[in-house]
């Protein structure tokens, strides 16, 4: 694999070109003679190379006496892509041209390495697209150099943690007693649990006594299905694996003896779960049923009729369990006016630590808990509670009253971004838009680019965003939720989830919308200019 003379000559050139512009107080031409000189290039050489960098807008000329070449526009704003590029240089790791539609054996067929190559290629594109002319003359090389601006817009994924909650968890690990213990330490530990206890039951509506902590959300939901001990589960196809795969392992646990009956009910092409199919699938008497629908779905962040849904299951005697992990500090809810019987919460997706999170029990249910030993959490939960982690949550709980407040304004980000990415290309696709959302969420497509390939991109501008996909034995699938969309595989393989939170500002949203526009575009040029497009992994593009 090599980078031909073209690529090599035509970044030099260009760098030579910035670093006389920059040194130059007025920003006068430079001549090709003087470039040809330092550089030790041919002059017609040179010449070739200058009048394709003109074509494609990257240079501008000007003739006489006292001409010369200047920079089109800044040097932070000119890629080295496009740069390599603009001369026709092929960034292809490849024998063969997959545009042409030949293979590289000479029967035409693919070599076994080809995709290797083929992805080889597409990642240095993407190193190249992330790298500026300004970059390369400041000597920022590295990624960790260029990083210092990089912006976090995965909140789904998990939220940074908030100073405050930091602060209690580091004052909370320097209590020394067991919760459990009869003594002034232990009372201190109690103490601290309660109090946290009490934030938690307040952010949700619940009584502190109906709140059982758990070490996330994951556990939480997979107590909730298997406390429950009903003999039928009626989930939906958009839930999280923490919830599907749960449902799943206990419906298929029959060979222990239980007869355990699962269904999925279908979501419409927004994302709302259907509340016709749940109707169907209760028939009319329920009672060893458990329902468990998401409030706010973590990929889409469409909201699920979870009031409606909990009051038709009471009506046939079910139960019903809601995962709202990734609602709190985004949208206000509480365990009354949605009326389940069970609800998950996780610390981390609103500033509070990972690997803490509470199940909400209500006072009359009786759930089995999930692992034995002492007698913590009333029995529902055992093992010495995670003080300091508890302690965090309870403040994050505190805090997320003041992120509903800016709810509007993290509303009115997302918002910008998805009109000025629709204005980018009108064929973007914002998934669930019509339904109501998390204000923080979107999930969008780049038209044609898949999206590890974006995640990738977006992620070596400084840009940190999540795929709508996920890659399984090699190949990148949609994901379980978008595909329940039933939209074709070609659109929801194309999407990305970009997610707000406490600490996200405006400017962000500039930045996201430059850097997906510069990706966007540089990957434009690069396949209509014909020179690499699809590969047997699916992570290029192919619209
Ligand atoms: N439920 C939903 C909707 C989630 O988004 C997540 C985390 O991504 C979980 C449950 C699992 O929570 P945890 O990471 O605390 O185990």
């Amino acid at each position: 694999m090599k980078l031909g003379t073209k690529g090599r000559y035509a970044v030099m050139a260009m760098v030579d070109l910035a670093n006389c512009t920059a040194m130059r107080s007025k920003h006068g031409p430079v001549t090709l003679s003087d470039i040809a000189d330092r550089q030790e290039i041919s002059l017609s050489y040179l010449e070739q190379l200058f009048s394709k960098l003109r074509k494609k807008g990257l240079v501008k000329s000007l003739r006489g006496p006292g001409g010369g070449y200047m920079l089109a526009r800044g040097a932070d704003q000119l890629r080295i892509s496009d740069i390599v590029m603009a001369v026709d240089e092929p960034l292809r790791a490849t024998r063969c041209d997959p545009m042409s539609g030949s293979g590289c054996m000479p029967d035409g067929g693919r070599c076994v390495t080809h995709d290797l190559w083929e992805e080889l290629s597409n990642h240095i594109y993407l190193f190249l697209n992330t790298v500026t002319l300004e970059d390369v003359c400041a000597g920022r090389m590295s990624g960790s150099d260029r990083r210092t601006e990089a912006i976090y817009l995965d909140y789904n994924a998990t939220a940074p943690v908030k100073p405050e909650v930091s602060e209690a968890i580091a004052e909370a690990l320097s209590i020394t007693g067991n919760p459990s213990s009869v003594h002034q330490f232990g009372r201190d530990a109690r103490d601290a649990v309660e109090t946290a206890r009490d934030r938690v039951a307040a952010m949700i509506g619940a009584r502190p006594e109906d709140i059982v902590f758990t070490a996330g959300g994951t556990e939480a939901n997979n107590m909730a299905l298997n406390g429950a001990r009903r003999r039928r589960l009626v989930i939906s196809a958009i839930e999280h694996p923490s919830i599907l795969r749960a449902a799943e392992s206990i419906a298929d646990s029959t060979s222990r003896g239980n007869e355990k009956e699962l269904e999925v009910l279908p979501v419409d092409s927004l994302g709302v779960v259907s509340l016709q199919a749940l109707d169907q699938v209760l028939g009319e008497n329920a009672d060893d049923v458990l329902v468990s629908i998401m409030l706010a779905n973590n990929e889409t962040g469409v909201i699920q009729p979870v009031a409606d849904i909990a009051t038709l299951a009471h009506e046939r005697g079910a139960l019903g369990h809601c995962d709202a992990v990734q609602a709190p500090g985004r949208i206000a809810f509480d365990v009354a006016a949605l009326g389940v019987d069970m609800l998950s919460l996780s610390a981390h997706k609103f500033g509070g630590p990972k690997g803490i999170g509470a199940l909400f029990v209500a006072g009359a249910f009786d759930l089995e808990p999930l692992i034995v030993g002492g007698g913590q959490e009333r029995s529902r939960r055992p093992g010495t509670e995670n003080v300091a982690g508890i302690v965090g949550f309870g403040v994050a709980a505190q805090l997320a009253a003041e992120d509903l407040q800016r709810a509007p304004h993290v509303a009115a980000m997302r918002d910008r971004v998805e009109q000025n990415l629709s204005e980018i290309d009108s064929d973007v696709i914002i998934f669930g838009a019509g339904a109501e959302r998390l204000p923080n969420t979107s999930c969008l497509t780049m038209p044609g680019v898949q999206s590890e390939m974006q995640v990738m991109g977006l992620d070596l501008a400084g840009v940190a965003v999540s795929a709508g996909s996920a890659c399984s034995s090699g190949k990148v699938e949609p994901s379980h939720v978008l595909r329940a969309l039933g939209l074709p595989d070609g659109e929801t393989g194309c999407a990305i989830r970009i997610s707000f939170g406490w600490a996200s500002r405006d400017e962000e949203v500039d930045k996201l919308v430059r850097a997906w526009r510069a990706f966007y575009a540089g990957l434009s040029a690069r396949f209509t200019s014909g020179v690499s497009q699809t590969s047997g992994s699916g992570t290029a593009v192919g619209r």
